[in-house]
């Protein structure tokens, strides 16, 4: 029997997906994919500075699994760097804080631009009351 992987949380969506070295076609490259809980990883540990007991309640997990997907992550940038390959970021288990926003006075809907934070009122009817959308990912 296959335990069921747990939904980790992961509070903010890539603004890129696909990095690859110049000048070499994709064809000639081999690729790491990296999935949207180790990008979490390394964004909150080695970007945002926070320590791994702060990670691990962010992502709702323990810190053993924390330290195992930060370790993995590592090793797969370390490959993309080192070895010149392509890197993916795509799938994993989680919930992930989308870049869409949902206005719960009138009801309205909008796309977040990339760059540009969380918005401060609902573009419709200006209202503050709002709230930001979940995506769930189950793909390995
Ligand atoms: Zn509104």
């Amino acid at each position: 029997m296959v335990r069921p992987r747990k939904y980790r949380f992961v509070g903010t969506e890539p603004e890129v997906l696909y990095f690859k070295p110049r000048a070499i076609p994709l064809r000639d490259l081999e690729e790491v994919k990296l999935n949207l809980e180790e990008f979490e990883a390394v964004r909150l540990k080695d970007q945002e500075g926070m320590s791994q007991e702060q990670c691990a309640k962010k992502m709702k997990i323990s810190r053993p699994t924390f330290q195992r997907i930060l370790q993995s992550a590592r090793k797969k940038i370390a490959d993309f760097l080192v070895n010149g390959k392509a890197l993916r970021i795509e799938g994993g288990t989680c919930i992930v804080n989308a870049r869409k926003f949902r206005c719960l006075k009138c009801g309205h809907v909008w796309n977040q631009g990339r760059g540009k934070g969380r918005p401060r009122a609902c573009p419709k009817c200006g209202s503050d009351n709002i709230k930001s959308e979940h995506k769930i990912v189950n793909k390995l």
